[in-house]
């Protein structure tokens, strides 16, 4: 008799294991378990759906039911929920669409359940007009309700975000995109609250732009009803009325079946598994956002509920599950483990892109692990070549190695290129000496000859050869507000100088340092600024070229001061 893989879960992790353990043998029955009405369905495009970006449902199957059960020969029960397993038997308690239920013993389990929406514990959150951003049905739901009423409504559509991560921010996008009126109202002081904050600002700036109203640092605290429509209120007593709400508070892996068979859980919440996704039951395996994988450069095991890594995961499982089946040994050469995580995500709010790989600055801080920072604003492409955007990238790396240890960028176009050669190079253990080595591919409409990420690392070698010291923004306002405040040289043009300027700045641009060095006080420290940084390196080069000491460079110059300044609110 065949043995029989059972997967609990059938959309990112799952149905990769599936796939992955039909192309492994041809021998083993596989049944894919799925509590919904479809399997294989992106998830990641359903904020694309609410906002009209993507027509229809049918789009977001990634594959359709009949073809990948016919492809995989797999048999796929939809509708039907696992509700418990009995690991002493080797089976698990099915009930299906009609409500019956089902023992189905397996030879080896897979545990593809996902995550759960968290829902935080307050009065009027079940109310009709307030929805979850899930599943396609939540989609479709959201659809609908915007339609009828957009039929019944003269004004504009009032929608509340509740949340601001990259789910509450790409459904508020695509709100905006249907003429709704939108509020998002977030507990942290910031959108993307794992983002450092300075890194954000631009996506708050383009969303505020495009009408969208942002509270942050205010908590929903209730949700009430007013004349039949919504009312949300905030700890802060602000009070925002909705016809239609939309929670994002984040979500927590769906462990449920796991606790209730006494799986081990890891320190994170999420089921712990070894390099080949087994749980403490080796007849028992499980991938994606319901499971731990091991951060790459923290080293320990990690929850983080993101679609690459589910993929890469399910189709581990799915492998090594059959490889296990078939009696293969730990050192076989079919076997797939994910090496490691780095968090790399992206997204888009109003035409600003923000994204994220390996650790944020804060991150680090809290790990406690030394970190150094360095910002290269640059333009995605050849300035000259028409179209060119502003990127801002900022790096996070171990002053001692040299070794990076994560990387933001905002911006427009190209951001997604620079995360993704980043998060290979953090995965690769590169240093920022070996960023300035790299060969990018480079004609004016893609790059530039010297990309932003090879600045970067011309700039953090620089640093770490001492050719450069240097100052973020975020310590020079805290240094002007200190004992000892340094002077701030300004080495822009008149007309950059005369746009806007930091108080009490001294104003040389910098083809005019070396004639006017005497007007530069020598009793106190300097920190020196330009646009973006190049030129208030070339003017510290001249100072300390010719005996100046203690001058440091102010990183991302006046653009990155300016931002840090509204991101932090001081004056400096
Ligand atoms: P899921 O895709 O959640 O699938 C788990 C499935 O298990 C569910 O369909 C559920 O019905 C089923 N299930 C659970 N319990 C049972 C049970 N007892 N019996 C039967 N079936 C059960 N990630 C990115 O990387 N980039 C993005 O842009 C992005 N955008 C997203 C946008 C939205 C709106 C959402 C919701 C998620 C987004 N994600 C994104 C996250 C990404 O979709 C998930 O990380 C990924 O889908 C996880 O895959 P999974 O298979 O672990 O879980």
């Amino acid at each position: 008799m065949s043995k029989r893989i059972v997967i609990i879960g059938g959309v990112a992790a799952g149905a990769s294991a599936a796939a992955k353990a039909r192309r492994m043998s041809e021998d083993v029955e596989i049944v894919l378990v799925e509590a919904g009405p479809y399997i294989s369905f992106a998830n990641c495009g359903l904020p694309y759906l609410v906002g009209g970006e993507i027509a229809r449902s049918d789009d977001l199957l990634v594959v359709e039911e009949g073809l990948f059960a016919r492809r995989f020969n797999v048999d796929v029960r939809t509708r039907t929920r696992a509700v418990s397993i009995d690991r002493r038997n080797g089976s698990v308690l099915l009930e299906g669409p009609d409500g019956r239920s089902e023992s189905l013993s397996y030879d080896k389990l897979i545990l593809a359940t996902g995550a759960t929406n968290i829902v935080p514990p307050l009065s009027g959150l079940d109310r009709k007009d307030v929805f979850s951003l899930r599943t396609i049905p939540d989609a479709e739901d959201i659809v609908r309700s915007l339609e009828a009423l957009k039929a019944s409504h003269a004004d504009p559509i009032r929608a509340a975000v509740i949340g601001g991560g990259y789910i509450g921010l790409e459904a508020a996008e695509q709100l905006l995109r249907r003429g709704c009126e939108v509020t998002i109202i977030e507990l942290a002081g910031q959108v993307m609250p794992a983002l450092d904050r300075e890194m954000v600002e631009p996506v708050q700036a383009a969303l505020v732009k495009a009408g969208c109203r942002l509270i942050l640092a205010d908590a929903l605290a209730e949700v009430l009803d007013q004349s039949g429509s919504g009312l949300a209120v905030t700890k802060s007593g602000l009070r925002i009325p909705f016809d239609i709400a939309i929670l994002a508070t984040g979500v927590r892996p769906n462990v449920e079946l796991a606790v209730s068979a006494a799986l081990q859980l890891g320190a994170s919440g999420a089921i712990r598994v070894d390099r080949f996704q087994r749980t403490s039951d080796p007849a028992i395996y499980a991938a994606g956002d319901n499971s731990e994988l091991p951060h790459v450069v923290l080293g320990r095991p990690v929850n983080i509920p993101l679609a690459g890594p589910a993929n890469k995961a399910g189709r581990s499982a799915g492998a090594n599950a059959t490889l296990d089946l078939l009696g293969a040994s730990d050192d076989d050469q079919r076997r797939i483990s994910v090496r490691g995580v780095l968090g790399t995500a992206i997204v888009r709010a109003c035409g600003a892109v923000v994204g994220t790989t390996g650790l944020t600055e804060k991150q680090a801080r809290r790990e406690n692990l030394p970190a150094e920072v360095m910002y290269m604003p640059a333009a995605n492409h050849a300035a000259y070549y028409p179209g060119a955007q502003r990127l801002l990238l900022k790096l996070i790396y171990d002053p001692a190695s040299g070794r990076l240890l994560g990387a933001q960028a905002v911006g427009g176009e190209g951001v997604d290129k620079r995360l993704d050669v980043l998060a290979t190079a953090i995965q690769a253990g590169l240093a920022v000496e070996d960023m300035e080595q790299l060969d990018l591919c480079y004609a004016p409409p893609f790059g530039s000859a010297k990309d932003p990420i090879i600045l970067a690392g011309f700039a953090a070698s620089n640093l770490r050869r001492e050719l450069m010291p240097s100052i973020t923004p975020g310590q020079l306002l805290e240094a002007l507000a200190g004992a000892n405040p340094p002077l701030v040289l300004d080495v822009r043009t008149p007309k950059e100088f005369a746009a806007g300027h930091l108080e009490g700045a001294i104003h040389i641009p910098v083809e005019e340092i070396r004639r006017r060095l005497d007007e530069i006080p020598a009793d106190r420290p300097l920190a020196v600024h330009c646009g973006g940084g190049y030129r208030s390196y070339i003017a510290q080069r001249i100072l300390t070229n010719r005996g100046r000491g203690n001058v440091r460079n102010i990183l991302g110059g006046y653009g990155l001061i300016q931002q840090v300044v509204r991101a932090s609110g001081k004056v400096p």
